[in-house]
């Protein structure tokens, strides 16, 4: 089943903290409290820090990858002040876009998101699209085809790369994953549950589909973000749908993230024992 195959990814979005001075020492905390070969580690601190964050993880077994938190649509030229793709080369080999506080302060439309994405897949970086709905939205009834509307603008026309693409150049690593990030679960210590997470899963799956992707997508990870702790997280990745977190504010927590790694990595065993989740191989 492709479904069982796809990696467990946890991220680490840093957002606007950490220095030059610190960070590298907190890359290197996490990732001796996280070394589970069987979880796919990210790392996302600020423009400023990446170089010191990919010199302290230098080495480091198993690997822990690093990644940018936005990058510019454009592939250069006269944007004071902006971080292209290509700039990123050889400091990150991921990258978050779309995510809703840059939507929110930035403006970000779907269509910007676009190009970002076609920016990054140009530089061969991963990519980590944050799509959810805002509070008023769910109330409305809307939350579906919000991500469904978001899901669709962001990735209109982008296709996946080809299979001898994906092993030569993206290597183990998805080319693509979806962070499905309800805005009013964001920093707010209130997260969806694991149901809601997983449909919405299945409708980021469902829009996939209807873009052309194989097999509706079925080997991009689609994970959950949103006040993400050591304590919720199993009920993230107890459900097959859900392929890891993007984690925020305890993701600056060596303690925090040994949890989410550790309960990720009972989830990454059993997917490659052949089962689902952790209890379906009890
Ligand atoms: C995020 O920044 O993507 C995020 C999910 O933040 P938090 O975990 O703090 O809610």
């Amino acid at each position: 089943m492709i479904r069982l195959m796809r990696p467990v990814v946890i991220a680490a979005n840093w957002k606007m903290h950490t220095t030059p001075a610190d960070a590298g020492e907190l890359a290197r905390a996490i990732a001796a409290r996280t070394a589970e070969p069987d979880v796919t580690r990210v790392i996302c601190p600020p423009f400023v820090c990446l170089a010191a964050v990919r010199d302290a993880l230098a080495g480091v077994a198993p690997p822990v990858a690093v990644g940018a938190q936005n990058v510019h649509h454009e592939l250069a030229g006269a944007f004071t002040g902006e971080v292209s793709a290509a700039m990123l080369r050889g400091l990150a080999e991921w990258v978050i876009v779309g995510h809703s506080e840059r939507r929110r302060d930035a403006g970000e439309t779907d269509e910007l998101i676009n190009r970002k994405i076609r920016q990054a897949k140009d530089a061969l970086l991963h990519v980590i699209l944050c799509v959810g709905e805002r509070l008023d939205e769910r109330a409305d009834g809307q939350a579906e085809a919000v991500v469904r509307c978001q899901v669709a603008g962001c990735l209109a026309g982008i296709e996946a790369p080809s299979l001898a693409d994906r092993d030569v150049v993206w290597g183990d690593a998805p080319w693509l994953a979806i962070a499905y990030e309800p805005v009013w679960a964001i920093g707010t210590g209130r997260n969806a549950t694991g149901a809601d997470a997983a449909a919405m899963a299945d409708v980021i799956r469902d829009t996939l589909g209807d873009l052309g992707f194989a097999a509706r997508g079925e080997t991009i990870p689609v994970l959950y973000g949103g006040s993400v702790t050591s304590a919720n997280i199993g009920e993230f990745l107890a459900e097959p749908a859900i392929d890891g977190a993007l984690v925020g504010g305890a993701s600056l927590k060596p303690d925090e993230m040994a949890g989410i790694v550790a309960r990720a990595a009972l989830t990454a065993r059993a997917r490659r024992a052949g089962n689902p989740t952790p209890d379906a191989a009890a």
